[in-house]
Parts: C-alpha cells; structure tokens; sequence
C-alpha cells in the first residue's frame, strides 16, 4: 500500500494548501487512527483514518485505467454542456480521476486516466519523452521526401519538432488518401495534425494506438480497463 505525507493527503483531499496544512499539523488540529500527531514527515495510507478539526478525510485509493476514447469526446474532466468529455464513461468509478494529457475531440484512441497527480505530471513532463504512435488517415500520397521531413523535424511556430519514426502502412491511388504510421516523443498541441499539414498532407482521421508500452489490445471503443499492478509499476 502506497504511503504519502500527510500534509500531501491532506491538500490533496481539498482541506488547505500544503503549507496550510503544515501549520494545522503543527498546531495539533490533526489526528490518525486517533492519536494527535505533529511530524511533518508522518506517513499515511488510504487505510488510515485521518481526522482535522474534528473532521475525517476521505482518502482516495490511487486508481489506473487505460481508455479507448471514440472520437467525439472532449477529454476533459468536468462536464460540458452539449457535448460528451471522458469522464462520462466512468460513472462507476468514484475517484475523482482526471486524463493524463489530451486527445482532440475528433481523436480517439488510447488515454490514461487516474486520480495520480504526482504520475501524471511525471508522464506529461516533456522530459519523459514516452513514445507515442498515432495512426492518421490523410488526404494524398506522402512521398518519400515528406516522410524524411516527418522523421528529421518540423519547424512549428519557430521550433523543431524532435526526431520522430513515420511510415506509409497503405495508400488508396482512386481516393488519394493514404494511412501513414507516426511515433512522437512530445506531446505539442495539436502536434500530429500541424506535422502533416506541413507537409501537405492533412489529417482527415487521427487515433492514437500506443502510449509507452501500452496499447489499445482487447478493447474497442468507449471501453476501458484497470491499469495492472505491474503496469503503473512500470510507468512509475
Ligand atoms: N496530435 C494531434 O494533432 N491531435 C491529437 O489529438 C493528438 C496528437
């Protein structure tokens, strides 16, 4: 069972900043499992009782899903009035959990989701660079030279993106559209799509197939499942 500081539980369930909640340690407003402590380094678990002010906190137990998102949803957290957001299709899950990074509405594919600020953070960090395969439906035929600008980088509102894998998986000559492969190590806004339109070839479809080790294997559409212990180890 993951253990964290209590002045971090207790910013994270919501009660004060953490240096707020320092001071509330510190003035003896805080108890676990019934004993007043004033240790800022005390350690707590979700089992636990944590009470401040006579009030119990409601520890959140850290909860890992991989999500096949459809297109069509926002990947948001909070609810929007006319259109659908990811949080949606975990009404059975009471975390209050959050994406890990975005998908454009008209995306689908694979999104992290948890209640785990601190990994999600590392994740997004641009230091991690964590592979990211897209497979994208595009108007025209690439040629070669447009592939080999795809891999070397492309200047984006004056910076280059970083070095990435790019390959034409099927072209149909008839619709002039083709289906092209393309791994990222960022995560720039709306990167996929800004790559190929600088090369002229537009996404007309984007859905994202792997995120790290990860992939969309045994889900379709609109399902998701729980991370494995040894997965969120992995990702850690
Ligand atoms: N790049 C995009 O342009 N859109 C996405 O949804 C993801 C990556």
């Amino acid at each position: 069972e993951t253990t964290e500081r209590l002045q971090k539980v207790m910013a994270n369930a919501g009660v004060a900043s953490r240096r707020a909640s320092e001071k509330m340690i510190l003035a003896g407003l805080v108890s676990v499992n019934g004993k007043i402590v004033k240790e800022l380094g005390t350690k707590v678990s979700v089992s636990d009782v944590v009470v401040v002010s006579g009030k119990t906190l409601d520890i959140e137990k850290k909860v890992y899903f991989l999500f096949y998102k459809p297109r069509g949803v926002i990947t948001a957290a909070s609810d929007d009035k006319e259109r659908k957001v990811v949080t949606d299709y975990f009404k059975n899950v009471e975390q209050r959990i959050y994406p890990v990074g975005r998908l454009d509405y008209d995306t689908s594919g694979l999104l992290l989701m948890t209640n785990d600020g601190d990994l999600a953070n590392k994740l997004m960090h641009p230091r991690n660079k964590i592979a990211k395969t897209y497979v994208a439906k595009v108007s025209g035929i690439p040629a070669n030279e447009d592939f080999k600008k795809l891999r070397l980088g492309i200047t984006i509102e004056g910076k280059k993106t970083a070095p990435a894998k790019a390959k034409l998986l099927s072209s149909d000559q008839k619709k002039n559209k083709s289906l092209v492969s393309l791994t990222i190590h960022e995560g720039r806004y709306h990167q996929v799509k800004k790559m190929f339109d600088a090369i002229g070839h537009p996404v007309e479809k984007l859905k994202r197939e792997t995120y790290g080790f990860l992939t969309l294997d045994g889900l379709t559409s609109g399902e998701y499942r729980e991370l494995t212990n040894d997965e969120v180890l992995h990702l850690k």
